[in-house]
Formats: structure tokens, C-alpha cells, sequence
């Protein structure tokens, strides 16, 4: 997704670029720059030492390439990761064509440490930057700021980094070469003879360097996008176009964790996590790019339409992105609807959550499982009281999840945390209100928190879905 510019354009910059890159129009620069490598002959390379050894890029800023870590990070420690064969990449594709982006991310964060970086264009490819601090683990973002983006997705950068307490690593174009392309031809010299001189000098070339600094890199790029094109995008690949930082055929790997999911999961997920987004989405863009190049279009449209519409559609990028997007943020959790948690557990009422397909764990049980570092599959629990109004009203719908998950690979589990767990349950397992819903992922101890207020089956299953 984030490849294309069109594509994705929800990709803007990043996607745009990708796009560029993978696009005819821009080829034939990009062969002339890097060897194109074909799947065979990058197969054949063995190499691809992924030790995290610190090896800092020159191509992302060195203060910036450290600043982004998840507070809770178990930081990778380069002793663990593994040495991998560029030709395993392909069997490591099959293995994880059906894993969840968040398990994929962080396979990719693990093996590659400080050698990776997220591809952010400033649209929903933030999906990535949720997933990635999720794993807990350390991990980087940059993007590529073409000096022509909208004033929208600029703030949607900030507020980015504000909600994540990350640095984005901003690649800029080449002042000199923008200078020369300005004087000489004006600042819209695409309206005139097409968009591909000016992406090559302000996107592909940034890229470009950004991706000489990494041995690694996480894409958006997603099968649905354009089934024409996309339809055989692996979860993780020899990236077949750009080098890494040790140069030459399969010396970078790109990893396309969320090519299986559909775009309206990610908005799903989006929504389910309330996960900031730009507020274009919500004045009618789903392509965001730049700002002379991009405009909303009407429900219906291909996204493509919203992008460089003065070319004939055969110079475009290739995308197709289904549905209405609609950026709506989700309500905040611990809003005044949640029970606040107080000391009256002991009240004598009926139970809540009965249900066959519901483990009630004890204490123990909880505590075995958050403890869990591979669990055979994942959890979903729910700390409750059962003399909350708000766990009691949720009851119909927790019960009906536990139905529909019964026999699907994932546990859904209940825990009673008021009275004498309260205290363990706000310490050990992030209880706030009543109820709390926590995941628990299949590889990590740590438990993934709902946070929307929308606790209908959908909802809750657009969650498990998203995570499991
Ligand atoms: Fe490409 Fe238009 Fe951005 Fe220039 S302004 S880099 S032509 S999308």
C-alpha cells in the first residue's frame, strides 16, 4: 500500500513514492540508479547478516533513529537475532501468510533491531506505527516530506509524534536539485509534462536514501489495493527495487505486514484502538499525497481519480482501495460511561458472563497466563464486577463473542477484579474501570488493552480479528 502512490495514496508521500518506484514511469530512472533484481537472482544472494549491531544509517537522521521507543520496550538485545538467508525470506513469506500484522511486525522488529524503519506517509499506513508499539519493542519511523504537503497531514506528523512520544526521521529532498527544477521549469511543472520528474526529484530520490541507511524496511502495501498488481504481495520479500545499507542485490528486506488485511479492517482497527488520523480522511481524501496532486473525491470513486487527474489514467499509479473511508475517531476510554472502580465487590449479586464457551479464571489462572510468553492460542479477558452497570450491560454481547469465538483458536476468559484482586488488577493488568478488556496475543506477555467504549460484538470481534 504505502508503495504506490496511487495505490495507496492514502499513502501520500511514502505510498507515492513507492508507487513511483514500482510504477513504469519511474523505472526506468530507478534502473538506471540500482540494479533491478530479479526474485531468482535475489534468491541466490546469502547474506543478509541481520545482527542489530548499531550500525547507525547516514542516510536517517542518527539522534532521530533512536528516539522511538515504546515505553515498556523489551529492547532487543543483538545477540538473539538470529543470521537469516535471503533466500529463507521466501519461505518465511509461506510461514507467516496467515500470521497477524502484529506477530509479523514483530518478528521484523526482533530480527532487525535498529536496521528497520517504518514507512509513514502521513495517512492510515499509522496502522503500522499502533502495531509496532504494541510489540513493545523499540522501532523507528521516517517519512518523506516533499515540502508540498497539505497543512493537514503536517499536523497530522505532530500529532503522530506527540501520541506515540516518537520522532519521525523526515527525509527531505535535494535543495539543489528542487532549485534547479524550480527555476527552470516553475513550481508546477507537473500540471504541464507530468509528475514523474518532480516525484523522482522529491520523493523516489529521498527514498532512496532513506533506504541506503537501513537493512529493512515496513511497508503499507496491501494485496486489496489493486488486485491487478498487489494480488501476490508477499508478507515479507527481497525488496526487488532499492538497496540497503550494505548495497547490491538483497541487501534490504521489505516487509508488507498488513498485505492480507483489507482496508476496512485497518480502519477497524484504526477505530478500535483510537488511533489518531489525518483529518483529511474526513473532508473526503482518501489518496493523501501532495497537495498540488491529491484532492478528495465523492463516495464511489476510485481513489485514483483523486490523484494527478490530469494524466491519462495509464500514467498513474495503480491502486484500488475499497470503501468509504471515513476517519471518524472512536470514543476515548475512561470516559465518564466506564464503572469506576471501587471497593463494594463484595456486594452479594448474581454472576455475569456465564456461559459455557467462558473460561472464569481464577487468580492463579491469570496470573499463569499473563506470565505466558508463548501461549498456544490468544485470549481475550474481560476484569469485571458483576455489580457494574457497565459489565452487566455488556454481558449480552461478551456472551455472544464467546459463542461466536467458540472453537476458533482464540479463549475468551473472564476475571472477577473487584474486592481483594482489585489492587493486583490495577497494578498487574492495567485495570482502570470496570469492565477492562484485555488481549492477550499468542507471542508476548504483554496484554493489548481495548480501549473504545463500543463494547457490541463487532466491535469486540473487529478487535480480536485485528490482533489475533
Ligand atoms: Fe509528485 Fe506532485 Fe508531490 Fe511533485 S508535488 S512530488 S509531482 S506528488
Amino acid at each position: 500500500m504505502a508503495l504506490s502512490a496511487s495505490s495507496s495514496s492514502i499513502y501520500g508521500s511514502i505510498s507515492s513514492s513507492h508507487s513511483s518506484i514500482t510504477s513504469h514511469d519511474l523505472k526506468g530512472s530507478l534502473i538506471g540508479s540500482f540494479r533491478l533484481i530479479s526474485p531468482a537472482t535475489a534468491s541466490i544472494r546469502r547474506r543478509l547478516t541481520a545482527r542489530a549491531e548499531i550500525k547507525r544509517s547516514d542516510s536517517v537522521s542518527p539522534l532521530a533513529a533512536t528516539a522511538v521507543v515504546a515505553p515498556t520496550a523489551p529492547v532487543t538485545s543483538p545477540e538473539v537475532v538470529e543470521k537469516v538467508d535471503t533466500e529463507d525470506y521466501d519461505k518465511l513469506a509461506k510461514e507467516l501468510v496467515n500470521a497477524s500484522p502484529l506477530e509479523i511486525i514483530d518478528r521484523a522488529l526482533a530480527e532487525f533491531g535498529n536496521d528497520i524503519a517504518i514507512a509513514f506517509s502521513g495517512a492510515e499506513d499509522v496502522a503500522l506505527i499502533e502495531y509496532a508499539k504494541l510489540t513493545g519493542r523499540p522501532f523507528r519511523v521516517f517519512s518523506l516530506d516533499t515540502g508540498r504537503l497539505n497543512p493537514e497531514t503536517y499536523q497530522f506528523f505532530d500529532t503522530v509524534e506527540k501520541h506515540y512520544g516518537i520522532r519521525i526521521e523526515y527525509m527531505f529532498p535535494d535543495a539543489v536539485e528542487v532549485q534547479a527544477l524550480v527555476r527552470t521549469k516553475g513550481l508546477f511543472s507537473f500540471y504541464e509534462d507530468g509528475h514523474q520528474e518532480c516525484c523522482r526529484v522529491r520523493k523516489v530520490r529521498p527514498l532512496r536514501r532513506a533506504l541506503k541507511g537501513l537493512r529493512a524496511w515496513i511497508t503499507g502495501q496491501r494485496k486489496d489495493q489493486s488486485p491487478g498488481t498487489r494480488s501476490e504481495i508477499p508478507v515479507v520479500q527481497v525488496d526487488p527495487s532499492f538497496e540497503g545499507l550494505d548495497g547490491g542485490v538483497g541487501s534490504l528486506i521489505k516487509w508488507n505486514p498488513v498485505a492480507n488485511v483489507e482496508g476496512k479492517d485497518i480502519w477497524n482497527f484504526l477505530r478500535t484502538m483510537n488511533v489518531p488520523v489525518n483529518s483529511l480522511h474526513s473532508k473526503g481524501y482518501i489518496s493523501i499525497g501532495c497537495e498540488p496532486c491529491t484532492r478528495p473525491v465523492l463516495p464511489g470513486q476510485h481513489e485514483r481519480e483523486g490523484r494527478w487527474w490530469w494524466e491519462d489514467a495509464k500514467a498513474k499509479e495503480c491502486g484500488l482501495h475499497k470503501g468509504n473511508i471515513k476517519g471518524g475517531e472512536s470514543a476515548k476510554v475512561n470516559g465518564s460511561g466506564n464503572g469506576a472502580v471501587h471497593t463494594n465487590g463484595s456486594a452479594n449479586v448474581p454472576d455475569i458472563f456465564n456461559s459455557q464457551n467462558l473460561v472464569t479464571l481464577t487468580r492463579t489462572g491469570i496470573e499463569n497466563l499473563a506470565k505466558l510468553e508463548n501461549r498456544k492460542e490468544p485470549w481475550l479477558v474481560v476484569l469485571y464486577a458483576p455489580w457494574c452497570q457497565f459489565c452487566q450491560s455488556m454481558e449480552g454481547s461478551y456472551v455472544e463473542l464467546a459463542d461466536k469465538l467458540a472453537d476458533s483458536g482464540v479463549k475468551i476468559g473472564k476475571f472477577r477484579a473487584d474486592g481483594d484482586q482489585k489492587a493486583y488488577a490495577q497494578k498487574e493488568l492495567q485495570l482502570g474501570s470496570f469492565p477492562t478488556i484485555l488481549f492477550f496475543p499468542k507471542h508476548s506477555s504483554r496484554p493489548i488493552k481495548y480501549r473504545s467504549e463500543k463494547r457490541d460484538v463487532d466491535s469486540l470481534m473487529s478487535f480480536v480479528n485485528a490482533l489475533r
